[in-house]
């Protein structure tokens, strides 16, 4: 999987900016610790971790429809009154992505 960003093209605009930061350090030792951080930082997929879920429907009738998260239980409540609302994109407790799997 591909991290959300790229190190890579911003570490050049970077490195001179620390270089140039830290000038008064003519060793570039300082300097040199902070680029080994910035070369060391985790990926933005070990940080986050997407979790995909569904919303499981539980019941409907012609005022409500009735679903719960696959994945935390969270129950919601969506109106089919004047038109069907679409289910959310995202659990709004435990924040699963509704794309699908990690049924429970
Ligand atoms: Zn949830």
């Amino acid at each position: 999987m591909k991290a959300l960003y790229d190190n890579d093209s911003y570490r050049e605009e970077f490195i001179e900016a620390v270089y140039e930061l830290l000038e008064d350090d003519p060793t570039r030792d300082r300097a040199n610790q902070i680029i080994d951080l910035f070369d060391s930082a985790p990926e933005i997929e070990d940080v986050a971790q997407v979790v995909h879920s569904r919303w499981i429907l539980d019941s409907s009738d012609e005022y409500a429809s009735h679903y719960h998260c696959g994945k935390c239980g969270e129950e919601i409540d969506l109106c089919n009154e004047i038109y069907t609302e679409p289910t959310p994109n995202y659990c709004p407790n435990c924040g699963a992505k509704m794309d699908g799997g990690g049924e429970k």
